[in-house]
């Protein structure tokens, strides 16, 4: 198997046209020429596609038996778009952790409705994977990740209980299993819950068990969906350190639908990402002003991602974040503070009466680093009693706050924003990974203010 044919974190095509041009056979080539800095002189690459690379190697290297959850995305969309091609592959579906949203995964599994020996003969004609294992109903396939990819067979007739046990978790089926042993055969999910007396369970929490309790009592709420994401309220330019222009970012935002989103650059102190001067950021107003009244259709709200210095302080003064429709505030320095420290730097934010929103709560990232020492509990409470806004953020490398922390939100009511914060308008469609988030957390539409209607969210911005 080709050693560089997948990097975490890279585009297919991308990947495939450094690979062309410098004639490299492996990943210690790779490496080392986005360590001289050679691969941003290619047309279309710049010094983040070299970071992206040399992440998604490191990634690749440290092998820790897990994958982050859009690193595993990504490459089961390869490798489903790959299958699907095939016309002896009659259905493919992401089964297993990955279905349920879980953040980090031990494997990825699809379920697959084909003979199984047809279906070795098109693994062996794709180069990203090789087979590990055969069993009964099952192949195992070793991938790039460093976790396994395992293939499971289904009929169509039994294709709704077969997903139903292939998606899990262990837990829910033990839970399923005191209702009836053994699952019923039917092809549709629902049909197989009915046949037990429940409704159709989203996946994100086939968890505990404990959703078929509540299931039981007619007590399941009706989760967030992503058709219900109105708007997107945290969102870099080229302003700081986004990719795009504001113009593409209210274009992409139309074509997703929104009524509504916010810019939210980054603030003066934070230099290494671009952050605005105040007169930087009072121009931008002026831009979105007019930029306004071009784009009629969609509500473009004046924000700011502004930094909490470690005292607790913002790094605009009230006179400029006056202005805005939204501050966002969030921690990017002095990571390491000891709790009690990095707890009042925050409360002491959150209760500033302009803040709206706290960005990733508790600053994690996925296979990077975990998040910093505080006292979440204590941001939640604080959140709740200043009737501020939490976030989700939906970055696959984020997921921050995550689901047992929102499920602890919840009972203090508070109101989470689900947001992108994308860099570059592509990541704008991350939001799919932030709503699985909110899903696992249980909340619904009451529960996330940008699948409100704009005129709810205003009023409710308003009387923060
Ligand atoms: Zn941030
Ligand atoms: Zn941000």
């Amino acid at each position: 198997m080709n050693s560089i044919s997948f990097i975490p974190g890279m585009r297919q095509e991308d990947l495939a046209s450094i690979i062309r041009h410098f004639n490299i056979v492996d990943i210690y080539e790779l490496k080392k020429l986005a360590r001289e800095k050679k691969i941003r002189k290619l047309k279309g690459f710049n010094s983040k596609t070299e970071m992206a690379l040399l992440r998604g190697i490191k990634l690749l290297e440290s092998k820790p038996g897990s994958m982050p959850i859009g690193i595993a995305f990504d490459f089961a969309a390869i490798l489903i778009n790959q299958l699907k091609a095939w016309p002896q592959i009659c259905q493919v579906l992401l089964v297993g952790e990955l279905r349920r949203g879980v953040e980090e995964v031990r494997s990825i599994e699809l379920l697959v409705d084909a003979n199984i020996e047809e279906t070795i003969e098109v693994i062996n004609q794709i180069s990203l994977v090789f087979i590990d294992s055969i069993e009964d109903a099952k192949i195992k396939l070793g991938t790039p990740l460093g976790i396994p990819l395992l293939l499971h067979f289904s009929s169509t007739k039994s294709w709704g209980n077969n997903s139903i046990l292939t998606t899990g978790s262990s837990k829910h089926l033990q839970a399923l299993s005191s209702i009836n042993e053994g699952l019923p055969v039917f092809p549709e999910e629902n049909e197989v819950y009915k046949y037990l007396g429940l409704p159709w369970i989203p996946p994100e929490i086939r968890e505990t068990g404990f959703e078929i309790q509540i299931a039981q009592e007619n007590l399941l709420p009706k989760l967030i969906d992503l058709k219900d994401i109105k708007g997107d309220l945290h969102l870099h330019s080229k302003w700081s350190d986004g990719s795009n222009t504001i113009e593409e970012i209210i274009n992409k935002g139309i074509k997703l639908g929104y009524d509504y989103i916010t810019i939210t650059d980054h603030s003066q102190s934070l230099e290494i990402a671009g952050g605005l001067k105040s007169q930087d950021l009072l121009q931008q107003i002026v831009e979105i002003n007019n930029l306004q009244l071009r784009f009629p259709q969609i509500q473009i709200l004046k924000g700011a991602e502004v930094d909490i210095l470690p005292d607790g302080s913002l790094d605009f003064t009230d006179d400029i974040l006056k202005k805005l429709d939204i501050v966002i505030a969030s921690v990017h320095s002095h990571f390491h503070m000891k709790e009690i420290e990095m707890t009042r730097r925050i409360t002491t934010a959150l209760k500033h009466p302009l803040v709206k929103i706290l960005a990733h709560p508790t600053g994690r990232v996925l296979g990077k680093r975990p998040g910093y020492n505080v006292d979440i509990k204590e941001i939640i409470k604080t959140a709740a009693s200043n009737n501020k806004i939490l976030e989700v953020n939906a970055s696959p490398d984020r997921l921050d706050l995550r689901d047992e922390h929102l499920q602890y939100a919840k009972t203090q009511s508070v109101k989470i924003a689900i947001n992108t914060d994308a860099h570059h308008i592509d990541r704008m469609h991350d939001m799919y990974f932030g709503v699985q988030t909110a899903k696992r957390g249980w909340q619904t539409n009451e529960d996330i203010v940008n699948s409100w209607c704009y005129e709810k969210l205003k009023q409710y911005l308003l009387n923060i």
